[in-house]
Parts: C-alpha cells; sequence; structure tokens
C-alpha cells in the first residue's frame, strides 16, 4: 500500500477528478476540488500552517469516492483526506466547532442525532424481546432516531424471514463520526468497548441497515483494532440472501420507483444488483437515474458534511434529486433517506424517498 505522501505526490494533475467532484459542481471554487484537497493536504504534512478556508476544504468533503473513480493514477484521495483530518486533530485544528458539539452528543447521550437515549427503541413494535443469538441487528443511530420506518421495515422483515438475531436494548452509537472527523483516539476508545462488549455477548454477526454502519464495522473497526473476528453485513445482503432461493414469496406490489444507489454501497461495496433484484422480485419497475450504479452521484450527507455544510449538503441533494423522473425514489441508506427528503422538502421538489426495507416487508404481507 502506498504511503499518504506517495499517493499526494502520484497526482499528474491532469484534472479528471475536478469535474466528477460535486463539491467543487456546486460551489465551482478549486479549492473544494480533490486535485486541490491532494494539494492542501501535501502542504499540511509538509508542515505549513493552513488557512481555515484550506482546513475547511478538507472537512467538507462527503467521501464519495467519485474522484477515485476516474482517477488514472488510482490514487486513493479518501484515505488521504481522512488522514489529513487526523493530522488536523493532532494538531488541534480540528474537527470543526459544530463536529464537536456532535461529538458531545455522542459521549453524553450515546447516539451522532441528539436523540432522548429513553426514546431509541420508539420504531420497536412491540415489548423488547429478550432472545440472545450469535446475529446482532445493530440498527444504528439515525434509523433508531430519525429514519425509523427503516429500523421498523428492516427489522420486521428479517423477523418474516425467519432470520435468527437479536437487538440490543441500549445500542449506542458505532462511532463512525469519531473517526471521520479525525478524533482517531477517542474513536478508538470507543470502538474498543463496543468490540468488547459483542464479543462478550457471543455476536459472530453483524447485521446493519445503514451504510454508515456498515462502512464503520467493516473498515473502522479493523483499521484501529486489527482484523475483528465479527462478519458486517448490509441488510441488502442478508435480505437478498434469504429470498433469493424462494422470491415467489414476496406478492407483487406493481409500483414504479427510481433506485439510488448509495454511495457506500454501490461504489464503495459494488453492491448494485442485489437491491435491484429484491425490488423486481417485489413487483416495482425501477427506474434508473443517468448516472447509476458505481457512478452514481451522491446525496451530499456522508463524511461528516451534513452536520456542518447544511447548504453544500442541501444542494447535492437536491441535483441528484432533479435526475430522478419518479415521484418516488427508493433507497438502501437511511442517511440518503433522511437527506434527500430533506432536500425535497426544502426545494419543494415533491419526491418521497423510502427505505428498500419498507417494499419487501409490503410485499411479505
Ligand atoms: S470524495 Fe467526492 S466530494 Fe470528496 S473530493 Fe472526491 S469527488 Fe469530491
Ligand atoms: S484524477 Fe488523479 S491524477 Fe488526475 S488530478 Fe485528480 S487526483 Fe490527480
Amino acid at each position: 500500500m502506498k504511503t499518504i505522501l506517495e499517493e499526494i505526490k502520484s497526482c499528474t494533475d491532469c484534472g479528471l477528478c475536478v469535474e466528477v467532484c460535486p463539491t467543487y459542481s456546486i460551489t465551482g471554487e478549486d479549492l473544494f476540488s480533490p486535485m486541490q484537497r491532494l494539494k492542501t493536504a501535501g502542504w499540511l504534512f509538509d508542515g505549513e500552517a493552513l488557512e481555515p478556508r484550506l482546513a475547511e476544504s478538507l472537512y467538507n468533503c462527503p467521501k464519495c469516492m467519485q474522484c477515485e473513480m476516474i482517477c488514472p493514477e488510482k490514487i486513493r484521495i479518501t484515505r488521504v483526506i481522512h488522514s489529513a483530518r487526523e493530522e488536523l486533530a493532532r494538531r488541534g485544528l480540528g474537527p470543526l466547532e459544530r463536529h464537536n458539539s456532535v461529538i458531545k452528543g455522542i459521549m453524553r447521550k450515546g447516539n451522532a442525532v441528539n436523540g432522548d437515549p429513553s426514546k431509541r427503541l420508539e420504531w420497536l413494535p412491540g415489548e423488547f424481546p429478550k432472545h440472545e443469538s450469535d446475529t446482532l441487528l445493530y440498527l444504528g443511530c439515525l434509523p433508531s432516531f430519525l429514519v425509523k420506518d427503516a429500523a421498523a421495515s428492516t427489522y420486521l422483515a428479517l423477523k418474516k424471514l425467519d432470520l435468527d438475531f437479536m437487538i440490543l436494548e441500549d445500542e449506542g452509537c458505532c462511532g463512525t463520526y469519531l473517526y471521520e472527523s479525525g478524533k482517531t483516539d477517542l474513536a478508538g476508545e470507543f470502538f474498543e468497548k463496543n468490540l468488547e462488549r459483542f464479543r462478550a455477548l457471543g455476536i459472530k454477526r453483524i447485521v446493519v441497515p445503514c451504510n454508515g454502519c456498515l462502512k464503520c464495522f467493516k473498515y473502522f473497526y479493523p483499521d484501529l483494532l486489527g482484523e475483528i473476528d465479527i462478519a458486517v453485513h448490509h441488510a441488502v445482503e442478508v435480505i437478498y440472501d434469504l429470498l433469493k432461493d424462494n422470491p415467489s414469496v414476496l406478492k407483487k406490489i406493481e409500483r414504479t420507483a427510481v433506485y439510488q444507489d448509495a454511495c457506500r454501497l454501490g461504489r464503495g461495496e459494488g453492491i448494485t444488483e442485489e437491491p435491484r433484484r429484491i425490488l423486481d422480485w417485489c413487483g416495482l419497475e425501477v427506474k434508473e437515474l443517468k448516472n447509476n450504479r458505481e457512478d452514481a452521484l451522491c446525496c451530499g450527507a456522508g463524511g461528516g458534511i451534513r452536520s456542518v455544510y447544511r447548504d453544500l449538503s442541501l444542494k447535492i441533494a437536491a441535483g441528484m434529486l432533479r435526475e430522478a423522473e419518479t415521484k418516488s425514489v427508493i433507497s438502501a441508506c437511511p442517511f440518503c433517506v433522511f437527506n434527500l427528503n430533506y432536500a425535497s422538502a426544502k426545494m419543494k421538489l415533491g419526491k418521497n424517498i423510502k427505505y428498500f426495507a419498507e417494499f419487501v416487508l409490503e410485499s411479505l404481507e
């Protein structure tokens, strides 16, 4: 693996990444392009003092990885940006003020969305199931508090499909926000506590509805703690596996909707066909955005930018939604669902964005 400095130095200034970058296309500022972010990171690692706008450019990237798909030198630009955030945090120049208030909320309330911990299970239909299993359905902060239909539909669909799993009464946060903001020490301590708890419970597999949790458990935990002995799967993968030999259990619900590929699931994991097949089995006619699968546009929410650069995040989301030909849009990412619904309401775009498992559940009823 190349070192961070080697990654930075291998940039040939070809500029191919600039046009595909959502933060550049919305702002038109070179500063907010991948090519310039690499230069900025280089200056930072050379020990130069960065002006606030330059530091900001390292924090307003949603880590959509569009730039990495096109870069002929295969530079892992988001890896460089992450290291630069860690360096900013080490020097006391990051994270930014708003990041710090979210981090304080995580430490105080155990979730990244300022939710009341006593209401974490409000989405749960019925009593808390006191059941032990080596498979843990880990709902995540956003589905638990803000996109409750994603939590409830995933839970109920997996139950209907006879998966043996448990949930936690006091789940807590996966810690992705801590890692993404460059607070590596804090993230490491947080991850360790969670991992100890999972091991004590005998967990062998974690299933998540959220791509942020997926990336965190699958890549960020091993990055800081070394290999972990727990498999991590997105709900799409699990539901696909449970249905693939007998999709006829699904009732056809004949509707037309656009499927939106979330960056971390499509580009990141290559999971593009499974959700489309599931929706097809549910009887949906799936329409495509012009940019789809690995080439999909970003929803503008990830990488910690929505909490700090709300306006930029909103414009990126609205740009993506305007490409959708149907009112109904389906996503397999609760954060995309949340941000796209927010953008649709704010910009009066008339779209209705739902989590994929809602259709699976409807089809199973
Ligand atoms: S990850 Fe996305 S937003 Fe960040 S620099 Fe690359 S293309 Fe731009
Ligand atoms: S595409 Fe790659 S090599 Fe070209 S400017 Fe961007 S980062 Fe540098």
